[in-house]
């Protein structure tokens, strides 16, 4: 069996990072779409799935890695667009953003420190603030 996969898979292009995701993301819409039934949403699942098999067992190897790189492109844009939420957290629990009054400075100021008298790193204003 396992020989005979080898052999079905010899010269074919196989799976890559992009097949393991559309490969997950089609089981994900399918388990949605059991609470949902949305006839749409089952075509699409099987679209995956063919768009998969045929990637897997195509000998045009040019196109489907250039297809697999531009995924990897996308979904790093992806990851450094949505990756830093768990830092922006980390920063507005340490940390205030304060306004300057007079000229609109974003200033970061660290919480826990009562009231302070901040000074504006632009234009030199001073703020008595609740940090
Ligand atoms: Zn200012």
């Amino acid at each position: 069996m396992r020989e005979r996969l080898e052999r079905l898979l010899a010269g074919r292009y196989g799976t890559d990072q992009l097949s393991r995701f559309l490969l997950g993301a089609g089981a994900a819409l399918m388990v949605i779409n059991l609470f949902l039934r949305i006839p749409l949403l089952n075509a699409l699942v099987l679209a995956d799935f063919v768009w998969i098999y045929v990637r897997m067992f195509s000998r045009n190897f040019a196109r489907q890695s250039a297809q697999n790189a531009r995924f990897l492109a996308l979904r790093s844009r992806f990851l450094s667009f949505f990756g830093d939420i768990p830092g922006a957290v980390r920063q507005f629990r340490t940390y205030h953003i304060y306004r300057c009054p007079q000229c609109r400075q974003k200033i970061r100021i660290p919480r826990g420190h009562g009231r302070i008298c901040i000074t504006c790193p632009r234009c030199r204003h001073e703020f008595i603030r609740k940090s």
